[in-house]
């Protein structure tokens, strides 16, 4: 509907595309302030080895305390923060957060951080990578980073060389929501990948469903036949955990272990089972 408004002044006039514009916008410049006013808060769910059923490392996840929306889920604000290339001071901040926290941690603790495709194209991701370890003295082994296919789609020989580069300083590169992208089996063939995440979508239906469960069996069987530890995340229940594990997956995180909590819960849960 367009409308005219006063003196010659024209729009587009819809009510509904106005409030998701402002919504927007105003989610827009509270992302932008964010950082600076110390807002974000890095978050670490368990990894569990399921041959021995210890703790390998966590994964860390961005967390947003707004003041007045309250924790907003990083699926919210992650698309926008990479429209708007924030993505890239937000994702250094959480490696050299995640980095600084891990060193303190039992040597056998690794710490897994997500990494945005945009990170690959307009960040400096290796330059990152190393401060993020040598200002933190986290050696590069312990420390993991879960890449998704969008990494993989675009200006492939420069990220497969950024991932070279990254694999050489002794870092371990996964590949996170395994199964559902355009061609996941290609990328296996274009980066050796040092695990594969079942995505939680596969996990959540695997004991119900037939294609679920087939879906699983196969990742688990590629995984094998490649030499790729696998892990299966948003695990819930006692009977996913059992399946997936007479299925061979090498480990597992989820609700069932462990929502993901804050770095001082970290600490409590290390002294407590005393890794
Ligand atoms: P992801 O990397 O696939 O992370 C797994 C998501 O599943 C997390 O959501 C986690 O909290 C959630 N989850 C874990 N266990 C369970 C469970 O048992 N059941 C269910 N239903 N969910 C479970 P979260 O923390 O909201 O993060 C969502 C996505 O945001 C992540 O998916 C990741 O892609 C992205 N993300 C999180 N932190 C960062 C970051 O620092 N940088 C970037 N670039 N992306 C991030
Ligand atoms: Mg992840
Ligand atoms: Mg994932
Ligand atoms: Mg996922």
């Amino acid at each position: 509907r367009a409308k005219v408004e006063g003196r010659g002044t024209f729009r587009i006039f819809d009510p509904a595309m106005d409030a998701h514009v402002q919504a927007r916008r105003a989610l827009e410049f509270d992302l932008r302030n964010a950082q600076t006013l110390g807002q974000f808060e890095v978050y670490y769910q368990p990894q569990i080895s399921l041959s021995t059923r210890k703790v390998t490392g966590f994964e860390a996840l961005l967390r947003w305390r707004h003041p007045t929306r309250g924790m907003v889920s990083p699926a919210e604000f992650i698309p926008l923060a990479e429209e708007i290339g924030l993505i890239v001071p937000i994702g250094d901040w959480v490696l050299r957060k995640a980095c600084q926290e891990a060193a303190g941690w039992p040597n056998a603790l690794s710490v897994a951080v997500n990494v945005s495709s945009v990170q690959f194209l307009r960040g400096s991701l290796v330059p990152s990578v190393v401060s993020a370890l040598s200002n933190s003295g986290l050696p590069a082994e312990r420390l993991e980073i879960e890449i998704t296919e969008s990494v993989l789609l675009q200006k492939t020989d420069k990220n497969i060389d950024t991932l070279n580069q990254l694999r050489a300083l002794g870092v371990r590169i996964s590949m996170d929501d395994f199964g559902t992208g355009y061609s996941s089996l290609s990328y296996l063939r274009m980066f050796q990948f040092d695990k594969i995440k079942i995505d939680r979508s596969f996990v959540e239906d695997v004991t119900s469903s037939r294609d679920c469960s087939a879906i699983v069996s196969a990742i688990l069987g590629l995984g094998s036949s490649f030499g790729i530890p696998t892990i299966a995340e948003g695990v819930e229940t006692e009977e996913q955990l059992s399946h997936l594990s007479g299925e061979g997956c090498t480990e597992v995180q989820g609700r069932f272990f462990s929502m993901p909590i804050d770095a001082q819960e970290v600490r409590r849960i290390i002294e407590r089972i005393g890794v």
